[in-house]
């Protein structure tokens, strides 16, 4: 089952030849999760071939144009594509406002519905479940309310070993109560623990995002055994005084953080087009977390790679 991070865009303020505005996309299971819309993502989208009519959740990190203009021209074609499903944009609640105005501007009649859920900017929340996956916004500190985002499955129930239900016979009560962890009382009378009955599920799967932001290590306990992370690195340490500025971080900052949240592997983004050279952030992230990898615009991130299975 999928579990995977295509990047659509790497790079902050501006654009560059090769690297486009922040977005990105989460593919669980075939279900696509879109995160940040800078302008253009929907080119990415069709370029890197990504079912976008799939895509049903939008989450949106903060409203700097960088993250978020390229939302009105997916809206829009979605229109004209004649999307029928809901599409759930998690935002500050003045994205709501903007994206009417455009609305109202383009005077487009939208043949499906778009349902938002604001975000808090001061704690961490939960803000959308299915039943096999959660995911959460949590504060991050930038120049304008932030959110970096978890996406996390839940715990699996444990898988019945096939020849256990033939050799015993088990009912469809006893199935459900052994995958749910029971022992299993044989006709004989005698107890055969669960653990000979079944095998261990795929360990739940984890991804955060965390842009843009300062070094901020409140993220750390919410982030806690992350297998992926996505931190933005905005600059390398000789332009530190430029991240302090912008409220951004360094690639320095970013290792520190995946290192203390004890992630698995971290990748780094969100260029300044002042950074000619990215692989000074990566071997400057490097130094302190070897398990890091560059934003490239197109690459795929696997999260069962990263765990080693
Ligand atoms: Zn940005
Ligand atoms: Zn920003």
């Amino acid at each position: 089952v999928s579990f995977t991070v295509t990047v659509l865009g790497s790079s902050s303020a501006l654009p560059t030849s090769e690297r486009n505005f922040s977005a990105h996309v989460l593919n669980v299971d075939e279900r696509f999760f879109l995160i940040d819309c800078g302008e253009a993502t929907q080119i990415q989208l069709r370029r890197f071939k990504i079912k976008f009519g799939r895509i049903n959740h939008i989450f949106i990190t903060h409203l700097h144009g960088d993250h978020i203009l390229g939302l009105p021209g997916l809206v829009s074609s979605y229109g004209l594509l004649g999307r029928k499903n809901d599409l759930h944009i998690y935002a500050f609640a003045e994205l709501e406002n903007m994206m009417n105005d455009f609305s109202k501007f383009l005077g487009a009649n939208l043949p499906f519905s778009i349902i938002f859920h604001h975000l808090d900017p001061h704690s961490t929340q939960l803000i959308y479940q299915n039943s096999k996956m959660e995911v959460y916004s949590f504060p991050l500190m930038h120049s304008s309310p932030t959110c970096g985002f978890l996406f996390k499955e839940k715990e699996k129930e444990r898988n019945i070993k096939k020849e256990v239900v033939d050799k015993h016979q088990l009912s469809v009560k006893d199935i459900l109560d052994i995958k749910a962890g029971a022992d299993l009382i044989n006709n004989a009378g005698k107890t055969i623990p669960n653990k000979d009955l079944t095998i261990s599920p795929h360990k739940p799967r984890s991804y955060a995002y965390c842009s843009d932001t300062l070094y901020h290590e409140a993220v750390v306990p919410v982030i806690k055994n992350v297998d992926l992370l996505y931190h933005e690195a905005t600059f390398s340490e000789s332009n530190s005084k430029y991240a302090q500025e912008t409220m951004h971080a360094t690639a320095k900052q970013a290792a520190q953080i995946a290192l203390k949240a004890k992630a698995k592997k971290l990748i780094i983004g969100h260029f300044s087009a002042r950074q000619k050279n990215v692989s000074v952030l990566l071997n400057e992230a490097r130094q302190l977390f070897p398990e890091t990898y560059l934003a490239n615009d197109g690459v795929v991130f696997n999260v069962d790679q990263v765990r080693g299975t």
